[in-house]
């Protein structure tokens, strides 16, 4: 049993239209608020689009509003990009770095993770670093040590288990509706935890939520959340729909198991 509070994240992608998402966050808004007792977190990551409206939907509600990415950079002549500044004035508190879609689409490298952490980090915004084996990488047998050299290269040198939450996302589990064995994704939990214990320290390394995420859906939330060392979880087809993702959040409950 884990002592940290599960926290349950959204990733939205591009995915939203406005009515849509006012009807998705309406619906947890009121299911949260009803709650008598939290004991979850809960997040969501819409487009930049849509930022401004959801955070301005759950204002005051308890639950966080993300971004998908930022930019390291500060405002300025930089066209396209999104500056943490920009994000905090719009409502969010969180950002989700290095995506395995962004690390692939766009290219982002460890070391740009790095920057783009610390920078979010440094203008109080809590990061969600990402890390994840591609399935070439699974069958070689070395997930360890793969992700070890990705955490660790991509670790904001600022990090805390207050302003950084780590999310495995094996890569081929990732809208697949494939998701690793309860032993293997317990394995993978233990090494980041020791990875992090080498980071930053015993006591912050206990502290610090891992979330799973890759094909997490209501029928096998309730065991990957039971697993120890997962924290949580990070959604993203499933957060697509209130039913769903609330559905995982309540599997969470570690006093129902
Ligand atoms: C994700 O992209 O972060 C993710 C976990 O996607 P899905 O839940 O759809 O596999």
């Amino acid at each position: 049993m884990s002592e940290i509070k599960p926290f349950i994240a959204g990733n939205w992608k591009m995915n939203g239209t406005k009515a849509e998402a006012l009807a998705l966050v309406g619906d947890l808004k009121e299911k949260y608020e009803a709650l008598a007792e939290k004991y979850f977190e809960m997040l969501v990551c819409p487009p930049f689009t849509l930022i401004d409206t959801v955070a301005t939907q759950l204002n005051g509600s308890g639950i966080a509003v993300g971004a998908q990415t930022l930019s390291a950079l500060g405002n300025g002549a930089h066209t396209g990009e999104i500056s943490t500044d920009l994000l905090k004035d719009v409502g969010a508190s969180y950002v989700i770095i290095g995506h395995s879609e962004r690390r692939t689409d766009q290219r982002e490298s460890n070391a740009e993770c790095k920057a783009k952490a610390e920078k979010a980090i440094a203008d109080n915004l809590k990061v969600i670093l990402c890390i994840g084996e591609t399935q070439e990488e699974k069958d070689s047998g070395f997930t360890i040590e793969i992700l070890t050299k990705e955490l660790t290269e991509s670790f904001p040198e600022n990090a805390s288990a207050e302003n950084l939450v780590i999310a495995y996302e094996p890569i081929w589990a990732i809208g697949t509706g494939r998701t690793p064995t309860a032993q293997d994704i317990e394995k993978v939990h233990a090494g980041i935890r020791e990875t992090l214990e080498s980071l930053i320290g015993i006591d912050d390394a206990a502290k610090m939520r891992i979330l799973y995420g890759g094909s997490v859906k209501p029928s096998n939330a309730g065991e990957i959340l039971h697993i120890r060392n997962v924290n949580g979880a990070l959604v993203g087809g499933a957060s697509l729909k209130a039913e769903d993702f609330w559905a995982i959040a309540e599997a969470s409950n570690y006093n129902k198991r």
